[in-house]
């Protein structure tokens, strides 16, 4: 399908990019890979009038650590991601994820800030900036700042920026002590969107082990869950205490329903994937300390 025109531009540093997407408001939009925008506009979901192409923007790809945290350039694209040594040691949740997106091609052009802001429910990383408390970094003509993931994922294909702001980098903080993470899926085909996923992260607290899960393709936008210390006990966890805990927070879902799977289905696949990746943290963690 043929996209409907527009006007394109190149701007080469992010003030640049910040002064186009003031003067033109509604009527531009970000291009980062292409991988969502452009389908989009094909199918005239969308009609930007100019597209602002941050491929050649400087100081967007980069991954830095500093004391506390991982920060990552939102230009990195997903292939770049999930080969760097940095993600695979300190952020196994993102590491786990990353080949569970689409296909090599899209990988490779598909960029971690532009899946953030297009924030579909069935993508794997609002899930996982949602499951490490990730800050988005965000910058406009009007000036910057920093919307924790809570707050930016807000409905579905909705975030919190507004169509003048760019998100320059994805902050995710490293807890304290030991942690170990899973992540899995359920998908009709290799590489297609999940119809539902569930990334975990579990950690030693005062009281036994806290656990934080999110949940993607289980409703109209990616969540998230804590679970008490107190509620799992040691790891490896009791398969009794981890399968009561995966219903309970399965209750709590209002799945969407379409054509791919009825509500109940995903209902259903959510607490079977919660369990598995509970299951399958709490041993990492217990095999961890032992
Ligand atoms: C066939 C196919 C299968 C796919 N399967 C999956 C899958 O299984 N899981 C998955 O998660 N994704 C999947 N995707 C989507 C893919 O991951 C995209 O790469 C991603 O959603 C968007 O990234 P992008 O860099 O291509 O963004 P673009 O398409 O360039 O932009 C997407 C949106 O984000 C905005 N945007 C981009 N960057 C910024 C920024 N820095 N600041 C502000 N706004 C910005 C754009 O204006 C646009 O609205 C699939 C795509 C295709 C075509």
């Amino acid at each position: 399908m043929k996209l409907p025109a527009f006007s394109y531009c190149a701007p080469t540093s992010v003030d640049e990019t910040c002064a186009l997407l003031r003067e033109h408001g509604d009527d531009a939009k970000v291009l980062a890979g292409g991988q969502s925008l452009l389908p989009v506009m094909a199918l005239r979901l969308a009609r930007p009038a100019l597209l602002v192409d941050i491929g050649g923007v400087g100081g967007l790809d980069g991954v830095e650590v500093d004391s506390d945290a991982v920060s990552i350039g939102a230009r990195c694209t997903h292939a770049a991601l999930e080969r760097h040594p940095i993600v695979r040691e300190l952020l196994p949740a993102l590491h786990l994820a990353l080949p569970l997106i689409a296909h090599d091609a899209i990988r490779t052009r598909g960029t971690i800030g532009g899946s953030l802001a297009h924030n579909d429910p069935a993508a794997e990383l609002p899930a996982v900036a949602l499951l490490l408390r990730a800050e988005m970094r965000v910058r406009s003509a009007r000036g910057s700042r920093t919307i924790r993931a809570e707050d930016f994922f807000e409905s579905y294909l909705t975030t919190a920026l507004a169509p003048d702001e760019l998100l320059t980098s994805i902050r995710f903080p490293l807890g304290a002590g030991l942690s170990a993470c899973a992540v899995r899926e359920v998908a009709r085909r290799h590489g297609d969107f999940a119809l539902v996923g569930a990334a975990c992260r579990v950690s030693i607290a005062d009281d036994g082990v806290a656990a934080r899960v999110a949940l993607l393709g289980a409703d109209r936008v990616a969540v998230a869950f804590d679970v008490d210390a107190a509620v799992l006990g040691e790891a490896p966890f009791d398969d009794g205490r981890a399968r009561d805990v995966s219903r309970e927070l399965a209750d709590r879902l209002d799945p969407p329903e379409d054509v791919h799977a009825s509500s109940d289905y995903r209902r259903h696949v959510a607490g079977v994937l919660v369990e598995r990746v509970l299951l399958e943290a709490g041993a990492k963690l217990g095999e961890a300390t032992r």
